[in-house]
């Protein structure tokens, strides 16, 4: 709810602050439990700032993040131990986030020795167990992460994500550095993950069409703002916010004669320390009136399961 997160601009051999970067700015959604909600954007948006904030690897400036109705800022030691069980998370790089003196066995149980003290050999089977689960070979727990493919690495990392069975996980570009078959596989790995295990994934991304088959729903992110939200149909068959449009005719189609125009945005992403004033995707959108300058567009419910910031939205 309203989340906040700046970043102080430090200069000089003083450090004195001399601005802020607003990497989130007052961004409110919610998550279902078991669905996943895909969070898209282009990079410096902020999307990986709200998912640490969410996971509270990250304090938000200000605003409140309730994980089944609990502020998680405001709990105490042992609720916060439980927490950090029930909510994991998921890296982009499957090469900088497994350390390579570790053996894959070290990499996958370590959460198992830090939270549930558990011994070598309780550790080991898990380990065999958790490995199985996302189609490794267990036989070659004793490895290094050198030794597996990117795919493989990255479900060296989903398994350690999963070993103590938590409920959320945020997927912060999990699959983007992967090549597109391989993406699929690790895609579909994560779909079955989360039915037989119940989870809820916030899944981020910068592109649309990575959400497209794993989310339910999906949010658009601009310059530290939530632009649009609608369940992950709708907003492909219908894109109300111009930005939306503009990435989603980015998306090459399987079929030349329903092709669309595709929407070039005018200009780079602006500043985040020195965001434009009014509706902060108005230098560049094509739909863009005198209002949109001064204005802030709200981000309103305009329809079942669908919210748009914007004065002027499409349809
Ligand atoms: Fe474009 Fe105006 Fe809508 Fe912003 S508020 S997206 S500038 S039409
Ligand atoms: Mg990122």
């Amino acid at each position: 709810n309203h989340i906040k997160k700046y970043f102080p601009i430090k200069a000089g051999l003083l450090s004195r602050v001399i601005g802020h970067v607003k990497a989130v700015d007052d961004v409110s959604f919610g998550i279902r439990p078991g669905e996943t909600f895909g969070l898209v954007g282009e990079s410096g948006c902020g999307k990986s700032t709200l998912g640490r904030v969410v996971l509270n690897l990250q304090r938000a400036t200000s605003g409140e993040v309730l994980f089944d109705g609990t502020n998680i800022h405001q709990v105490n030691r042992q609720e916060n131990l439980k927490l950090r069980r029930d909510m994991q998370i998921i890296f982009q790089d499957p090469f900088g986030s497994l350390n390579p003196r570790f053996l894959v066995s070290d990499i996958i149980g370590e959460p198992l020795r830090v939270h549930l003290r558990a011994s070598a050999k309780e550790i080991d089977e898990r380990v065999v167990e958790l490995m199985s689960l996302v189609g490794l070979d267990p036989s070659r727990r004793n490895r290094y992460p050198h030794e597996f493919s990117g795919g493989q690495r990255q479900r060296i990392g989903i398994a350690r994500s999963i070993a103590l069975s938590p409920r959320f996980i945020v997927a912060d570009e999990a699959v983007s550095a992967l090549d597109v078959s391989v993406q699929s596989q690790v895609l579909n790995l994560m779909m079955k993950l989360q039915k037989e295990m119940g989870l809820t994934y916030l899944f981020i991304a910068h592109g649309l069409n990575v959400v497209r088959h794993i989310s339910d729903r999906v949010g658009v992110m601009y310059l530290g703002k939530m632009v649009e939200i609608a369940r992950t149909d709708d907003l492909f068959a219908q894109p109300l916010h111009p930005y939306t449009a503009a990435l989603l005719s980015a998306i090459p189609k399987p079929t030349p004669h329903r092709r669309q125009e595709r929407i070039v945005l005018q200009g780079d992403v602006p500043s985040p320390a020195n965001p434009p004033s009014g509706c902060r995707f108005h230098p560049r959108c094509p739909m863009a009136q005198e209002r949109c300058s001064k204005e802030i567009p709200e981000l309103i419910e305009v329809g079942q399961d669908r919210q748009v910031a914007c004065h002027f939205p499409l349809a």
